[in-house]
């Protein structure tokens, strides 16, 4: 019998207490009432594309936002239960729920949480600095994020991620490296440090020249300085922005960048799916009316499947090779080996990737090898 391909799936929650001054992902403040109603949207749209995804075997979930936590640990489980109803869910799945410290700091909760399934947490420090954390619109303190972390040790999650934000206004070397240390106390199996973008359209973008943010100078030290210290105190990396213990870089991110199938629920949500890629657009109201439409879908063609192979997977420390690449891979080699004698990219066996240095200026490497392969 052939066997079930693997799949990811991807739950998108669009909701947020409040909304921080620097996101723009889609995630809608106060909208608590449509909460019952989305958990219904939700599983239409989840029953909908069981029957097309029959022949795989789901080997990851991702609860994402928004803020998963605050959507309540009843509708999350029920969500989580009705994916197991529907789906081939391998039994050591990765099942990861993203979570804001503040709405995460009941043991009973969490521990219903993980009783359904959820076997990894993702907690959203960004900083150890109160003051920081108020500066971008966070809603929690750093004592909030170390009880949420007791809280899910002591409900069984043995498998827990930090997210981390440096370049954050007024922010120094010195009071990052702190932020640094304080994450790595709390000894998580994961950790996601992304710098700071200020995004157009956000709050931050239109106070941007009074906020004092960190120039990009200070932003590639900040990032050096975390890929050797994250190393140093045995947490890898393995992506632009991700590094974690052996053995626990997250499974279910590790698809969109080493092209396993995925399907997204939820407005705004991504799939890549059966040779097509496809989003669901931003509008919650289509979506709890069942008439959300897609924004985007497209057949993946193979010079596309290409180019995505070279792009995302130079986003990783495992790199990209020959043997995998769909196109002669010659012209790729040559700009890399160019890169290489400026200490941006490196050679190991027969895999090339970028190294930290290159994966600061990794857009005009990757734009670089696109253009030599004629992508
Ligand atoms: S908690 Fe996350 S999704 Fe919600 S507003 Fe803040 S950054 Fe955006």
């Amino acid at each position: 019998m052939e066997e079930k391909r693997a799949l990811g799936l991807y739950v998108h929650i669009p909701f947020c207490k409040s909304k921080c001054v620097y996101c723009d992902f889609y995630s809608l403040p106060h909208s608590e009432e449509k909460m019952d109603a989305y958990a219904d949207a939700l599983r239409a749209q989840l029953r909908a594309f069981a029957p097309r995804a029959a022949d795989h075997r789901v080997d990851s979930v991702y609860f994402g936002g928004g803020t998963p936590s605050y959507f309540g640990a009843a509708r999350l489980c029920a969500l989580l239960k009705t994916i197991f109803d529907l789906y081939d869910v391998t039994p050591d799945a990765e099942i990861t729920l993203e979570a804001n410290p503040e709405s995460a700091r009941s043991v009973d909760a969490l521990h219903a949480l993980r009783t359904a399934g959820f076997n990894r947490i993702s907690l959203g420090m960004q900083s150890a600095d109160d003051d920081e954390l108020r500066a971008i619109g966070r809603i929690h303190t750093n004592a909030q994020t170390a009880q949420a972390v007791a809280c899910a040790r002591q409900a069984g999650f043995s498998n827990l991620s930090l997210d981390l934000i440096y370049g954050l206004p007024t922010q120094t070397s010195e009071r990052w490296r702190k932020n640094l240390s304080a994450a790595i106390a709390l000894a998580p199996e994961h950790l996601s440090c992304y710098g700071l973008k200020v995004e157009p359209g956000t709050p931050l973008y239109a106070i941007r020249e009074q906020a004092q943010l960190p120039d990009d100078e200070a932003q590639a030290d900040m990032y050096l300085e975390t890929v050797e210290t994250l190393a140093r105190s045995g947490y890898p990396q393995y992506e632009i922005s991700n590094f974690a213990r052996p053995g626990r870089e997250s499974r279910h991110n590790l698809k969109y960048w080493t092209l396993g199938e995925y399907l997204g629920f939820g407005p705004g949500a991504h799939s890549d799916f059966g040779g097509r890629r496809f989003a669901w657009a931003r509008d919650l109201d289509a979506f709890l009316a069942g008439e959300i439409e897609r924004s985007e879908d497209s057949v993946i063609a193979p010079r596309s499947r290409a180019a995505e192979y070279l792009m995302l997977g130079l986003r990783t420390t495992r790199g990209i090779r020959a043997e995998d690449c769909a196109l002669p891979f010659g012209p790729a080699e040559k700009v890399l080996r160019e890169c290489g004698q400026h200490g941006l990219a490196e050679c190991a066996g027969e895999r090339w990737r970028l190294t930290p240095q290159g994966f600061l200026v990794s857009n005009a490497v990757i734009v670089r090898v696109l253009e030599a392969m004629d992508l």
